[in-house]
């Protein structure tokens, strides 16, 4: 970026205290895309950050570029705090979860408006108390591998090119998920460590990338639907990202804990 002041909206994907005073935080911006930036007493100037500046807020921004790694941050304004999201464990570590998502998928520098939209509509839709079903989660993670470019195959088998219908005919029939390959692998091809995923499955999965976000919590899921997208939507995300996400095994120790 060049250098000079810049205005964006933003949510606050994550912060951590540096020095006495200051903070360092990652920003996923409508404008600039993922921006990493550096407030400067922040911790001690109330009038300038107090609140503002925390993981999920969702804020109006105004920083400046100097040509280093960080850009100085110089105002916030709070557009949405989701106040109703840090009082409850689990909705909590769902939307931090959302938030280390789109942190580690993906990179300074690519802009996607689309990204920033969702981030903000699907944290006010958690707020609102949407999404205690683990589906929204789903649906956050099919849209935003397809909102960057990551969507994995499932209209079509991955190998032959043969439309998925679920029809009970060998090659309409499904294999399988297959991460490396990159989508469904159908029943007339062969291949090994393959993921289940059913035909329903499958077919939820693509409308959910294709409904106006506001009607996604409409969409009802058939029975396999929560376990197989799941499996087959984490699977596929280590896959591309090459290592786990601390609020994924997170939200998988407080389940075990009865959560
Ligand atoms: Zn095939």
């Amino acid at each position: 970026m060049k250098r000079g002041l810049y205005k964006a909206h933003a949510v606050v994907l994550n912060s951590i205290d540096y020095g006495e005073s200051d903070r360092i935080l990652a920003f996923f911006t409508k404008e600039h895309g993922k921006i990493k930036g550096i407030a400067k007493g922040a911790r001690r100037s109330r009038k300038r950050f107090v609140g503002n500046l925390d993981p999920l807020c969702h804020i109006k921004l105004n920083y400046y570029c100097g040509g280093g790694e960080l850009a100085r941050v110089e105002d916030a304004s709070l557009i949405e705090g989701f106040h109703n999201l840090r009082t409850d464990i689990e909705r909590l570590s769902n939307a931090c979860y959302i938030l280390e998502l789109v942190s580690e998928m993906t990179r300074e520098g690519q802009v996607f408006p689309r990204v920033y939209g969702m981030l903000a509509g699907f944290l006010r839709m958690m707020d609102s108390g949407a999404g205690a079903d683990g589906c929204l989660l789903r649906f956050f993670e099919i849209r935003l591998l397809n909102a960057i470019g990551f969507m994995p195959c499932i209209d079509r088998c991955v190998v032959c090119n043969k439309p998925i219908d679920g029809a009970a005919n060998g090659a309409g029939r499904l294999n399988g998920f297959s991460s490396e390959k990159g989508g469904i692998v159908c029943g007339g091809c062969p291949a090994g460590g393959l993921l289940p995923i059913s035909p329903g499955t499958a077919r939820l999965l693509s409308t959910a990338t294709k409904f106006d976000e506001d009607k996604l919590t409409r969409l009802v899921p058939g029975a396999a639907f929560t376990d197989e997208s799941e499996r087959i939507l984490y699977d596929f995300i280590k896959f591309q990202i090459g290592k786990e996400l601390k609020t994924k095994k997170f939200m998988h120790k407080l389940k075990n804990a009865g959560f």
